[in-house]
């Protein structure tokens, strides 16, 4: 489907989650195709190793050499020439003539029923091509071993030169979040720093005259304002650099103001709260004379009312770009699901991810849980083993879309599939980790 956030589809009935992601791809693939997208040259910057973890690469690793770089021992044991072995069982004699270890290779020569004793990691003779492990041979004395000639083939346990990767080959591509083990990688083979996108600016504003601030008294009819900080932690799992514009009351001069000054600094702005019936009204008058944003119900619990478009550039703004624009519901459970159904995975197409999906698994359901067809339902659980061992999931508690504390004792979301009814205890449920999510 096409982006299109005014179209009057999507004002009036009731968008499937899976459209909604899709519209949003598409229109942040719209961006990433404009002159001045985010993936222009100059927004590509050069890390140290130790400095690029969840960073996304912005060019493909090429290995500046061969790994691993000469051939060596994949075991413990002992490198001859394979010429010798036969397929029976006669036994195979050799005498050792030197020891090699990783790093401290054997200089001289193994001739015909020689062998030298080697190590995992050794450099491989230049005339041998066989390691029989260790724990094959037997032997009589130190100085010789034995073992059945059918025990191995000729070429067996050598790591060969290249075999890992090839010098100008690509290690990593481009578009790798990149983890410990790429990292690693890198390092291997003598990589110091790599080249990736720059961090993406995110601006967050938390908007409703009950809203506090930490630190300031609360009347009955006022609550802290807890969404800034569930985004900001989510946010810095991506890696991102947040630009906190607070709190802005209900009022259309503030939260112009306040969406003119955030789009002047940010390549995505997040709001939350606003956008539920009786409220949205407001906001969209004012998004109107700022950008191009549709108001979406989605067929969602929770979080059912989103804004989402795109906000003009502000003049002035260099290069000018478009800010991409995600306007979240209130509720404090609706933020967080929103934000990892549909905000997550922009945010790291933006900035050049390839993989943008949440990983999804499957466990068992502890309980019968209701369920409406004609709607996602995301569901907080914990997920452990039941008695069999097996992995095993429980909601918890009440489910309602302002309680934190659901998410907050939770370790997964439970998703429950558009077009899927009750679920019977016992039955398999999609499920979605926090754990390790970045
Ligand atoms: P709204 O989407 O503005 O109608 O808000 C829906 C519900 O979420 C209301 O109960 C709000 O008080 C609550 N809410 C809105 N913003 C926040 C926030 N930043 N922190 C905590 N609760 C909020
Ligand atoms: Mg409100």
């Amino acid at each position: 489907m096409k982006h299109s956030p005014n179209s009057p589809i999507l004002l009036t009935a009731s968008l499937h989650v899976n459209e909604a992601r899709k519209a949003i791809a598409s229109l942040v693939s719209d961006l990433l195709q404009e002159a001045t997208s985010l993936h222009a040259q100059n927004d590509i910057e050069t890390v140290s190793l130790d400095q690029a973890i969840n960073r996304i690469l912005a060019q493909d690793l090429l290995s500046p050499i061969d790994v691993p770089s000469a051939d060596n021992s994949a075991m413990d044991g002992y490198a001859f020439d394979g010429k010798c072995l036969s397929q029976d069982k006669t036994d195979v004699t050799l005498k050792i003539v030197g020891t090699a270890l990783a790093g401290k290779p054997f200089g001289g020569k193994i001739g015909q029923g020689e062998c030298l004793k080697i190590m995992t990691g050794a450099l491989m003779p230049a005339d041998c091509d066989t390691v029989i492990p260790q724990e094959f041979t037997t032997s009589s004395n130190e100085e010789i071993i034995c073992f059945p000639s059918n025990q191995l083939r000729a070429g067996e346990n050598r790591r060969l030169r290249g075999e890992d990767l090839q010098k100008g080959k690509a290690a990593i591509a481009a578009g790798r979040l990149l983890r410990p083990s790429d990292l690693g990688l890198a390092a291997s083979l003598g990589v110091s720093s790599l080249q990736v996108h720059r961090k993406l600016k995110v601006a967050i504003l938390s908007s409703g005259d009950e809203l506090r601030s930490l630190g300031q008294p609360l009347d009955p009819s006022s609550i802290y304002d807890s969404n800034r900080y569930s985004l900001t932690g989510m946010l810095n799992r991506l890696n991102i650099e947040i630009i906190d514009c607070g709190i802005v009351r209900d009022n259309p001069d503030s939260l112009k103001e306040a969406f003119i000054d955030a789009a002047s600094k940010a390549d995505v702005l997040i709001s939350s709260g606003g956008v539920s019936v009786g409220e949205a009204d407001f906001t969209k008058q004012i998004m109107q004379e700022l950008g191009d944003v549709g108001f979406w119900k989605i067929a969602m619990r929770p979080g059912r009312p989103m804004a989402f478009g795109t906000l003009k550039p502000i003049p002035g703004k260099s290069p000018a770009r478009k800010t991409l624009f995600f306007g979240l519901p209130g509720n404090p459970v609706a933020v967080m699901v929103t934000f990892y159904q549909f905000v997550r995975s922009a945010l790291l197409q933006l900035n050049g991810a390839s993989v943008t999906e949440l990983p999804l698994v499957q466990a068992i359901s502890e309980t019968a849980i209701r369920k409406k067809p004609g709607r996602t339902e995301f569901q907080r659980a914990i997920l452990g083993r039941n008695a069999e061992g097996r992995p095993s999931v429980r909601l918890t508690g009440s489910q309602g879309a302002g309680i934190l504390r659901s998410m907050s004792e939770a370790n997964c979301f439970v998703i429950l599939g558009h077009e899927q009814g009750n679920i019977a205890a016992g039955d398999l449920v999609d499920i979605a980790l926090f754990d390790g999510l970045l």
